[in-house]
C-alpha cells in the first residue's frame, strides 16, 4: 500500500446523527503514521461515536475518510477491520470465561501459520509480561488493569495498521494507568499508528504527538502536544 502517505487516517468534515439528533459535526482529524494522536473529550462528547464511525458501525451523514491514502467511505465494517483497523475498548472486548491464552488466540484468529502465531504470542508476552504470568487464568478473574492489557494485546497481536484505544485508563487505579501508558509508550516506540481516545488529557499528551479536543460532537481545539501543553486548554484539562 501507499507507504509514502504520511497520515494513516484522514477524516474530513464528518457528520453523524442518532436518528434526528446530530452528534458529530464537521469533524476533521488526521492520524499521523507511526505516532499517537489523541482525541480528548468529556463524557458524552462523542468520542465513542467517532470510533464507531471509523468502523462504519455508525453511519456517516457527510464527510470523507481515507485509510492509508485510500477512500474507505463505502467500505463495510468487516472490510475496514480486514484493512487493519483494530479497536480496543476499555469496558469490552474480552471473553470472560476463556483463558488469557485463548483470548489472545481469538484475537489472532486469522493467523493460520503456527510458527507465525507462536512468534506473535511471544512478542505479546515480551511486551505484556503481566499476561504471560496469567495465561491459564480465566479473563473474568483478571483485575481491571490486566483486562485492559489483554484487550490491548488482543488488538495488537494482528499488527494493525491503525490501533484505536477507546479510553484505556477508564476505571483503573492510578498505578494501573501508569502501566497501561507504559505499554502505549512501548507501542509508540515500535512506530504503531494509534488513535487514543481519552478523558485523561495529561496522560494522553504524555504519549501523543498531536491531539484534538471534542466537545458536543465538534472539534474545538487541535494541535501538537507542545501546543497543547502551552495552551489555555491545559490550564483546566479535567473535563
Ligand atoms: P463517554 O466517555 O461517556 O463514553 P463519549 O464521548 O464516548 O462519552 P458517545 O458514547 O460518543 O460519548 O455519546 C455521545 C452522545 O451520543 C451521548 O449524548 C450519548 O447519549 C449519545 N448516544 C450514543 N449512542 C447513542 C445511540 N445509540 N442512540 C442515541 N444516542 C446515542
Amino acid at each position: 500500500m501507499s507507504a509514502h502517505v504520511s497520515n494513516i487516517l484522514e477524516i474530513d468534515g464528518l457528520d453523524t446523527s442518532y436518528g434526528r439528533i446530530p452528534m458529530l459535526r464537521d469533524v476533521t482529524i488526521n492520524v499521523p503514521r507511526g505516532h499517537v494522536c489523541c482525541v480528548l473529550g468529556a463524557n458524552g462528547s462523542g468520542k465513542t461515536t467517532l470510533t464507531k464511525a471509523i468502523l462504519n458501525m455508525v453511519r456517516a451523514d457527510r464527510g470523507k475518510m481515507k485509510l492509508n491514502g485510500e477512500y474507505i467511505d463505502s467500505w463495510p465494517t468487516h472490510k475496514r477491520i480486514e484493512a487493519g483497523i483494530a479497536v480496543s475498548a476499555a469496558a469490552a472486548g474480552t471473553f470472560h470465561k476463556m483463558t488469557v491464552e485463548a483470548n489472545l488466540k481469538m484475537g489472532a484468529y486469522y493467523i493460520n501459520d503456527k510458527a507465525i502465531l507462536d512468534e506473535r504470542l511471544n512478542e505479546i508476552y515480551r511486551s505484556f509480561p503481566v499476561l504471560r504470568e496469567r495465561l491459564a487464568q480465566k479473563a473474568g478473574t483478571l483485575s481491571g488493569g490486566e483486562r485492559t492489557m489483554l484487550a490491548i494485546a488482543r488488538a495488537v497481536i494482528n499488527k494493525p495498521n491503525l490501533l484505536i484505544l477507546d479510553e484505556p485508563s477508564l476505571g483503573l487505579a492510578p498505578i494501573m494507568v501508569v502501566e497501561v501508558f507504559e505499554i502505549i509508550r512501548r507501542l509508540c516506540a515500535m512506530e504503531m499508528s494509534i488513535l487514543l481516545v481519552e478523558q485523561n488529557a495529561v496522560k494522553a499528551l504524555s504519549v501523543a504527538s498531536t491531539g484534538y479536543v471534542i466537545q458536543k460532537g465538534a472539534i474545538v481545539f487541535s494541535g501538537s502536544a507542545e501546543e497543547f501543553l502551552s495552551s489555555e486548554y491545559m490550564k483546566n484539562p479535567v473535563m
